[in-house]
């Protein structure tokens, strides 16, 4: 559904695979120039949801019980405080990535800017990069990256270990910024809309995984196994179209949400 979505929405993300094909774009792209605004508007933001979407993963997972977890989840918060610059990249293309040795600049590729056509696409890449910067040198968020994972596994069936582990616990904490920021920010827009853009770039149809990463679709499968009421807010009735799981069903049907009752 959320990958139907993007097909419908105006201000759909495009696909990482898609963004690979494209020739780079100069910083003057009016589009990247878009996505940079966009950055920059939305970083301040998107930090401080970052801040309390890391504080309440350690209170969900046990990992805020002790001093010594509190410091170092003080100390993640902090880094993502620190942060002061999104600097557009040619080379990056459609990366964004930070230098743990300069952990107050997150670099963008200029495809991904343009890429990106909307503010909650935006705040789950740069909550992703921002956490990748709250753990940092010291690895700060290892352990809750470790239960993360673990918890995603044992539902999905997925490996999930070494960096694929905090990788994913990045984008959670992407999804999670991007749900707090539709809550706060009032729209015309249906949510289950808003939320699906939370994901939309990892809507790939060349759904290879490597090392570090799991595959993009595998990766949304795992965000809605690790909160099942994200899935639950994506499927919700006021998504567009979506009457078909109104109540007319009769209450014996198992509610299948497959993308084929939305497509159009
Ligand atoms: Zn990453």
């Amino acid at each position: 559904m959320t990958c139907a979505e993007r097909v419908r929405d105006p201000l759909g993300s495009m696909p990482i695979d898609e963004m690979q094909t494209r020739p780079s774009l100069p910083v003057s792209n009016p589009q990247a120039l878009a996505g940079a605004r966009r950055a920059e508007r939305l970083l301040p933001t998107t930090k401080r949801l970052v801040a309390n979407a890391i504080v309440q993963l350690a209170k969900d997972y046990d990992l805020y019980t002790t001093a010594l977890a509190r410091n170092r989840v003080n100390a993640a918060t902090a880094r993502v405080e620190a942060v002061r610059r999104i600097k557009p990249d040619v080379d990056s293309r459609d990366n964004a990535s930070v230098l743990l040795r300069d952990p107050r600049v997150i670099d963008f590729g200029t495809i991904f800017l343009a890429g990106l056509r909307s503010d909650e696409g935006m705040v789950s890449v740069l909550a992703h990069e921002l956490t990748h910067i709250a753990s940092g040198q010291p690895d700060s968020l290892r352990l809750l990256f470790r239960a993360i994972a673990r918890r995603a596994a044992a539902r999905t069936g997925l490996r999930i270990q070494g960096q694929r582990a905090e990788e994913l616990g990045c984008d959670l904490v992407g999804v999670m910024a991007a749900r707090a920021f539709i809550k706060q920010t009032a729209s015309w827009e249906p949510p289950p809309r808003r939320l699906a853009r939370a994901f939309e770039h990892n809507c790939v149809d060349d759904d290879a995984s490597d090392e570090d990463h799991l595959s993009p679709r595998n990766t949304i499968r795992a965000l809605f196994a690790l909160d099942v009421s994200l899935a639950s807010e994506e499927v919700s009735d006021g998504g567009t179209g979506a009457s078909s799981i109104g109540p007319q069903l009769p209450l014996t049907r198992p509610i299948m949400l497959t993308a084929s009752t939305r497509s159009p």
